[in-house]
């Protein structure tokens, strides 16, 4: 290129970007810019709880910062209220590599989904996140008291319990390193992957049985494996063998895998049989005691109480997300996060408007 075009370029650029600004306006501009990339913090940090300097005192505690929780804490600080969220870190799938079925984020990565969303929550800058565990609450005249266990006492008028649930690995060698890779609990969320391919069921009567019809759209190469004596109704019985799904009644022993993925299953008399996925139904607690300790109804499933705007039994307590749903999933998780937020907010502007 010759050296005048090359200076007519320049030129250009400079008019088309800076306009009418002088060089030093420029570059002294240009400085600033460049100090504000080398800050030592991300922005989002400067939203975290700063134990020195903020409120202990908030209109809303969310304990349990996942996509509920965020869900939650996103509607309400976009109302300017003032929100601690306090999380353990802990989300149920953080095992799996690919999450599923969630408009917008199919096939990502579960922690790529949940970093976003605190991203974009702690924008709102009435929005606190500490990283904490809160291991115990009460009523108090303000509202609530929540203890963390690093020692803080926080309160709040309202408590959003976004706090999931745990679930209860079996005793098979192999079966938690395989959770959520190879051994799944749902088949919207992993069970187009599993198409066509061997599966395995580990669960037995009803669930067995729910299971299989809905698997059976997707794959015909189903086995039931019910660890014990298998229990079914005989028209159940009737359906499942026209077809030709398995009942295996061995004790599961191991599940024999590589980085997660399953192999075989080893049962306890030795024999083995190769799947490439297995279902598994297994039982949970919920994730935090607190809600009962303050008096929330737990339902004959196990989950809290709440009505359809996410509200407990206990006036001003809210739970949203997998402690509350039999819906397992990051949209019911998100829905219900967000009426909780909602329904919160209306309450403090009844109160206070
Ligand atoms: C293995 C597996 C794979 C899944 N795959 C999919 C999928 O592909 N697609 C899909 O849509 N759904 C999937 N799900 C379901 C989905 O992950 C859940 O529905 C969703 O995570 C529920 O969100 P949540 O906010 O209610 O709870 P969680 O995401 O479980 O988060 C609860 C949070 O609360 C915190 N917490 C709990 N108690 C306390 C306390 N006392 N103090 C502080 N913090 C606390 C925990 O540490 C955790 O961070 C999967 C679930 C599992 C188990």
């Amino acid at each position: 290129m010759r050296q005048g075009c090359i200076n007519e370029t320049i030129t250009y650029l400079w008019r088309k970007f800076f306009g009418k600004m002088k060089r030093r306006e420029v570059i002294k501009l240009s400085g600033l810019a460049l100090a504000s990339l080398a800050l030592p913090f991300p922005i989002s940090a400067f939203t975290k709880y700063n134990h020195m300097k903020d409120s202990k005192d908030f209109e809303v505690i969310i304990i349990g910062g996942s996509y509920s929780g965020l869900s939650a804490a996103m509607a309400l600080g976009r109302s300017l209220r003032s929100v601690l969220i306090i999380d353990g870190g802990l989300p149920c799938n953080r095992q799996t590599p690919h999450s599923h079925n969630f408009i917008t984020h199919d096939g990502e990565k579960p922690s790529v989904i949940a970093d976003k969303a605190k991203t974009q929550v702690l924008k709102y800058s009435t929005v606190k996140f500490l990283n904490d565990f809160a291991i115990s609450g009460k009523k108090n005249d303000y509202g609530f008291a929540i203890t963390t266990q690093s020692g803080v006492i926080f309160q709040a008028k309202k408590l959003v319990f976004a706090t999931g649930i745990k679930d209860t690995m079996p005793e098979i060698k192999g079966f938690a390193e395989c959770w959520g890779i190879s051994v799944i609990h749902c088949p919207y969320c992993h069970g187009y992957e599993l198409r066509n391919k061997k599966t395995a069921i580990y669960a037995n009567g009803e669930k067995a049985f729910h299971l299989a019809s809905l698997v059976n759209n997707l794959t015909d190469k189903i086995t039931i494996l019910t660890s014990g004596k298998a229990d079914f109704k005989d028209e159940q019985i009737e359906k499942l063998n026209k077809r030709s799904i398995r009942i295996v009644e061995t004790k599961v022993a191991t599940l024999e895998h590589e980085n997660g993925y399953i192999k075989n299953v080893v049962f306890n008399d030795g024999s083995k049989i190769n799947f490439d996925g297995i279902y598994g139904v297994v039982p949970f607690t919920q994730h935090s005691d607190i809600p009962v300790e303050l008096g929330c109804e737990i339902t004959e499933h196990g989950y809290i109480k709440v009505d359809m705007f996410q509200k407990t039994n206990i006036t001003n307590i809210f739970a949203c997300g997998d402690n509350s749903s039999m819906m397992r999933s990051l949209a019911t998780a998100v829905y219900t996060g967000s009426i909780a937020g909602v329904l919160a907010n209306m309450e403090l502007t009844n109160e206070n408007f």
